[in-house]
């Protein structure tokens, strides 16, 4: 045998088999029947397993949950599909044992390293859970400590794809294959064989510039709203409350809103009583707006906008967008301030910069499509 000791990286995503999401029992199964024909040959087999099928702390933080509660959570994942395997690897009669970077007792020993040098000389196969125990990592950098660790004379990683192409051969068919590459040009040529953590932290810097023009965007279409190009439309009464029974309540909770033609609102309570507190509260709401209270519901004549109004709102809309591209260049430069202080190579941080350009270009051409969809609103009669 070449290899005495392998430490095999089982990705989360290697467990999906067909499935989007969690765990495929088909799959897990044939792992544990490709783990124990090595094992039969006496080669002693540790794993780490990833969690990226369950949960990524990455993608979570760009959702909004701090970061090191995501990480934590993505290393519990891993220990889910620990638990999966040690029982795929136990229904074919392959002794085993979980350890965790981080104490679960109850389910597992917590991570031992002579502990673990021993169970592999007893033949057992030994999976390692929760990576390495501290959040900003991944379990690619867990495998190799611990196969450092262990002393295992190969780290072997199971993924998707069969070997290192120079572009993702799932989504390029004319993706080239690395019969041999060297280390740096893994790195210069961002491969991403193995996650690095300077790479992961770089990822995670672009997904929070993107959710800052996300956010942008969103900002300039509530804005935009505001700006009203005279057709009468439900949501200009949105900011009317009203007071209902002691409680201050948006109006369309208590009444219909409908618009019979393109010049008139007209609002229907739930309850006829209400009319004139309802009355009342559009006045208070100062939007410039005229109600009639007919006894049976209240009209609002929306006037045609003038020429020189309509002129006047698109330039307020202007404005808007230019605040909106201001905060999209604010967000790419944050980015690029945050790239220069990775521990990365020039060429990678060359190609970030890039990428960061790129989501910038994309944004930018939002917001213009966005502000010539508004003129044309507002100029229309
Ligand atoms: N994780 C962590 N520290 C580690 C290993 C993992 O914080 O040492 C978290 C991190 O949030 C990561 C998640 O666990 O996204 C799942 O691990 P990974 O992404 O490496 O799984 P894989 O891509 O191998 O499925």
């Amino acid at each position: 045998m070449i290899y005495k000791r392998v430490l095999l990286k089982l990705s989360g995503e290697a467990l999906l088999g067909e499935r989007s999401y969690g765990i495929d029992p088909k799959r897990i199964a044939q792992y544990a029947k490709d783990i124990k024909t090595i094992t039969d040959l006496g080669i002693e087999v540790a794993v780490v397993i990833g969690g990226g099928n369950i949960f990524r702390g990455v993608s979570a933080a760009s959702n909004g949950i701090d970061r090191v509660q995501g990480d934590y959570m993505g290393m519990l994942a891993t220990v889910i599909n620990g638990m999966a395997l040690q029982s795929s690897l136990e229904e074919v009669c392959v002794q085993t044992r979980l350890q965790t970077a981080i104490k679960i007792e109850a389910v597992a020993e917590p991570y031992i390293k002579r502990k673990a040098v021993r169970h592999l000389e007893k033949k057992r196969v030994v999976i390692f859970g929760g990576g390495t125990g501290n959040p900003f990592f991944t379990t690619d950098s867990a495998a190799v400590l611990r196969a450092i660790e262990i002393n295992a004379d190969v780290i072997l990683k199971g993924t998707r794809v069969d070997g290192v192409y120079d572009s993702d051969p799932e989504k390029n068919k004319k993706a080239k294959k690395y019969d041999t590459i060297s280390f740096s040009d893994v790195l210069s040529k961002n491969l991403k064989i193995m996650d690095s953590t300077a790479l992961e932290e770089i990822e995670f810097i672009i997904e929070s510039c993107e959710e800052s023009m996300t956010n942008a965007i969103k900002h300039l279409e509530k804005e935009l709203l505001n700006i009203r190009a005279g057709k009468a439309n439900p949501s200009m009464l949105s900011s009317v409350k009203v007071d209902y029974y002691g409680a201050t309540t948006p109006l369309s909770q208590i009444a219909n809103i409908n618009t019979p033609d393109s010049q008139t609102l007209s609002v229907q309570p739930w309850e006829k009583d209400k009319l004139q507190d309802i009355e009342k509260a559009i006045m208070v709401a100062n939007l410039g707006f005229n109600p009639m209270n007919n006894g049976e519901s209240i009209l609002i004549n929306i006037p045609p906008l003038t020429e020189e109004r309509r002129k006047e709102l698109v330039k307020i809309a202007k404005s808007e967008i230019e605040i909106a591209k201001v905060s999209v260049r604010n967000a790419r430069k944050d980015a690029n301030n945050e790239i220069k202080k990775i521990d990365v190579s020039t060429d990678q941080k060359a190609i970030s910069e890039e990428d960061v350009q790129s989501l910038t270009n994309k944004y930018v051409s939002k917001i213009d499509s966005i502000f010539a969809s508004k003129e044309k609103e507002i100029l229309s009669v």
